[in-house]
């Protein structure tokens, strides 16, 4: 979100520092690896239109940049026929022309025999689910803003930010900035930053995983004859997925917010054994051509809100300091519509999308805090 943003800010002229604890690209956050789900696939109107804008921004970064960074796949959404979100889905697709298919369970494994699926299971089918290359959007974001001028400060962890009433002036363990606007989007570090300039949300973090599983027949698993998938069950926003192979030999598969809670600050990234076997298992479930084994597990951090909605906003006392932590566990394919959001909030202030959903004084932030 933070080389998004500094993409969108220094290609429209503004003078930029993107600061990084670390290394641009590194593994300790939640956006490395080599794909993140991309989709129309959401029954909120408004994740829909946002969706809409990441689709066509991630093109234009394509086309500016000449790297490709989404893969066409397809996608199916199943589950048992009362799954709330297969209900909503549809209909959400029906008013919205989004052009999708019903399909059967022996319609799903006659498409893809690698499926294994229970009889009464239903999908929904839709053809511009891909994978966003999440290792090189992060590094072509940060190339493109380096390329309109910004400057790259790595291994430059922020220890402090004071709040001035029309500046802000940003602490490093290298240096002090000085900059007229800030925007925060500190991933699963951001609930202990926004305490020090007093804003107090219950944000936590999970250890969450993607476990890559050996076969071999890596060839059924390619993009074009095996799809995303997404396995919706009722009363959860959802509950496992599948990925065809992209840059390495073996399918990703996942449990969506099934990890251990974790402190922001804990170093230890160790695959929770737990999930690792919940995951492997679930791969094993619905899959044929697999051999059983995990070729590898790989940790990444969720930043969990109540609601699992994103928090866009801007401080409720300064409106040069602008927050973001677009989580959950779904938020990567935003990337690019979000960095044009947060610049468009830092320099004019406003945004022609909807983005009242991620306030930061709605309800399901303030509640939670009360408990
Ligand atoms: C296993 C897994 C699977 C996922 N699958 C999908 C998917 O399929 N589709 C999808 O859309 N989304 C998915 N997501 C969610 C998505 O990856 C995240 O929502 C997104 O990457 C969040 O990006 P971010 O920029 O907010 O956080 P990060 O990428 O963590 O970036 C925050 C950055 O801030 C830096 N930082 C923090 N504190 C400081 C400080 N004090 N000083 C300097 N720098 C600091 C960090 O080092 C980090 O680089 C998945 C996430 C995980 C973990």
């Amino acid at each position: 979100m933070g080389a998004s943003a500094a993409h969108y800010l220094a290609r429209a002229g503004a003078h930029v520092r993107l600061i990084e604890q670390f290394r641009i690209g590194h593994n300790r956050g939640s956006s490395h690896g080599e794909s993140r789900i991309i989709r129309l696939a959401y029954p909120e109107p408004d994740y829909l239109a946002l969706a809409k804008s990441a689709y066509a921004l991630w093109r234009d970064l394509e086309r500016e940049s000449g790297a490709t960074v989404y893969y066409k796949t397809g996608g199916l959404d199943f589950g048992v026929p009362e799954a709330e979100t297969l209900i909503e889905l549809a209909r959400t697709y029906a008013l919205n022309d989004i052009e999708h298919e019903l399909v059967d369970a022996n319609e799903m494994m006659h498409r893809y025999p690698q499926l294994k699926l229970p009889a009464h299971y239903t999908g929904l089918y839709q053809a511009d689910y891909g994978m966003l290359h999440a290792d090189r959007c992060v590094a072509t974001l940060a190339a493109q803003a380096r390329a309109h001028g910004a400057e790259i400060c790595e291994e430059e962890p922020v220890l402090k930010i004071i709040v001035r009433a029309d500046s802000v002036e940003v602490y490093t363990t290298k240096r002090v900035h000085h900059a007229a606007r800030v925007v925060l989007c500190a991933g699963s570090w951001m609930r202990p930053l926004l305490q020090q300039i007093g804003i107090h949300l219950p944000l936590t973090v999970q250890n969450e995983q993607v476990v890559y599983m050996r076969t071999d027949q890596p060839e059924n698993f390619a993009i074009g004859r095996f799809p995303i998938f997404i396995h919706r069950q009722p009363g959860t926003s959802s509950g496992g997925a599948g990925f065809p192979i992209l840059g390495r030999n073996s399918p990703k598969f996942l449990y969506h917010a099934a990890g251990p809670r974790v402190e922001p600050d804990d170093v230890d990234r160790t695959p929770d054994a737990g999930l690792r076997e919940r995951t492997r298992a679930f791969a094993c479930s619905v899959v044929r051509g697999l051999t059983g084994e995990v070729d590898e597990a790989v940790a990444c951090r969720y930043t969990m809100t109540p609601d699992e909605d994103f928090l866009i906003d801007r401080h409720p006392a300064y409106s040069h300091v602008i927050l973001a932590s677009p989580c959950s566990g779904h938020g990567f394919k935003f990337g690019s519509v979000v960095g044009s959001i947060l610049a468009d909030l830092a320099l004019r202030g406003k945004t022609s999308h909807d983005i009242s959903r991620f306030r930061l004084d709605r309800p399901a932030l303030h509640n939670a805090l009360r408990q």
